[in-house]
């Protein structure tokens, strides 16, 4: 028998808390009765949940949005939408630019939009996301770092932490259904409770949610250098589900480029730190994150990016070429790296960092 139950499709691109906005997103859209639905064709409700941290992933989502003006023609009675961080404060232009999307909202305004969405009537599916065993659960959203080449504080607003009792609540309810690990997700996680009353930290959460009964591992994405605490530290070193993974961006090696991308640390504050990290963590797993390229960057300077990366060994590094977003403070700088250096020097780190890897 065919399920006549209306259906979803939501298309993502980006980070992992673009990932897990779209699961809790799917997770409620089936909350109302919703079915997945394969692709955008055969769906009821489309959500592209888009990303533009990089051009290039700004093309992708230009691309895709293209893409469903067929689908606009073929089946006018679809709800397209739009999230992610292709939305600003600016809907009457993204409305002209893209008059075939129906909805934009921000990744902030996630229930206002499923308020307009229709309950189908039928009871609940058993949600896919019930039988994972590896969950990401989001516990700081925003940023307030305004790293002069980034637009995700543009976006996603100011930090904002949700209260501890609740992400442990959340975590109890995953462990008792059969979540064995969680990522607990932030742009800057390691900020987390800054803002909520009694100031709780990182590593007050990751103490409460190591006594959660069922749960084996807890990991949490992305720390900034600057709020890594020393007792968060000891929290990844003594907590015995807390995995020895760390994932440290430093973006570059060079001081004079760490100023003028207002990253708030030094090269020595972050050997420091990793060293630190190293000796009350043995057996870590140190991951990062590299821009090549920024304005201005010379040989020289990129060399420096170099040397941390052969000292640091770390076993994942994420590699990106510089690249200009508009309304962010870098953009006004001059795009100076040629293309073809940027891609240069892209290729030497991840040379570099196959060889690290194949020897770790
Ligand atoms: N909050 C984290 C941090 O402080 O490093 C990372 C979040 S950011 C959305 C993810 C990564 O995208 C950054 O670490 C950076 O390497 C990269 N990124 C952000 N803006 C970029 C730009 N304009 N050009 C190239 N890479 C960029
Ligand atoms: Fe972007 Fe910097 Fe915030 Fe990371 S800390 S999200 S790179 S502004």
């Amino acid at each position: 028998m065919t399920d006549h139950r209306p259906s979803y499709h939501i298309w993502t691109v980006g980070c992992q808390m673009n990932k897990a906005d779209s699961a809790r997103l799917g997770a409620e859209l089936e909350g109302r009765g919703y079915i997945p639905a394969p692709s955008p064709e055969e769906a009821d409700i489309v959500v592209l949940n888009s990303c533009v941290v990089r051009q290039s992933a700004e093309n992708r989502v230009l691309s895709k949005l293209s893409s469903l003006k067929a689908l606009r023609r073929s089946r006018p009675q679809a709800l397209i939408a739009l999230t992610g961080c292709m939305v600003d404060g600016n809907l009457a232009e993204l409305e002209r630019r893209f008059p075939h999307v129906d909805s934009f909202f921000r990744p902030q305004d996630f229930y206002p939009f499923l308020s307009h969405v229709q309950p189908s009537g039928e009871a609940p599916v058993v949600s896919t996301t019930e039988l994972k065993v590896c969950e990401f659960v989001p516990i700081i959203s925003g940023c307030d770092k305004y790293c002069t080449y980034c637009i995700v504080p543009y976006r996603r607003g100011r930090e904002r932490s949700r209260r501890l009792e609740e992400v442990v609540c959340e975590v109890e309810r995953l462990a008792a259904r059969g979540v064995r690990e969680v990522t607990l997700l932030g742009q800057n996680v390691d900020s987390y409770g800054h803002d909520l009353p009694g100031r709780p930290d990182l590593a007050a959460l990751l103490d409460a949610l190591n006594g959660v009964a069922g749960l084996a591992r807890i990991r949490f994405l992305t720390s900034h250098p600057k709020d890594m605490t020393d007792r968060l530290i000891q929290a990844v070193g003594t907590l015995d589900k807390v995995c020895e993974h760390v994932n440290l961006p430093f973006q570059a090696g060079d001081d004079d480029i760490l100023r003028r991308m207002g990253r708030r640390y030094t090269v020595v504050q972050y050997r420091d730190l990793v060293a630190r990290i190293r000796e009350a963590v043995p057996g870590v797993c140190l991951s990062t994150d590299v821009i090549v390229g920024f304005p201005g960057e010379t040989e020289e300077q990129f060399l420096r990016t170099v040397s941390i990366l052969e000292e640091a060994r770390f076993v994942t590094v994420h590699v990106a070429a510089y690249s200009p977003r508009p309304g962010t403070a870098a953009a006004r700088l001059s795009d100076s790296v040629p293309t073809s250096e940027k891609k240069y020097r892209l290729q030497i780190v991840e040379t570099l960092q196959e060889g690290i890897v194949a020897e770790i």
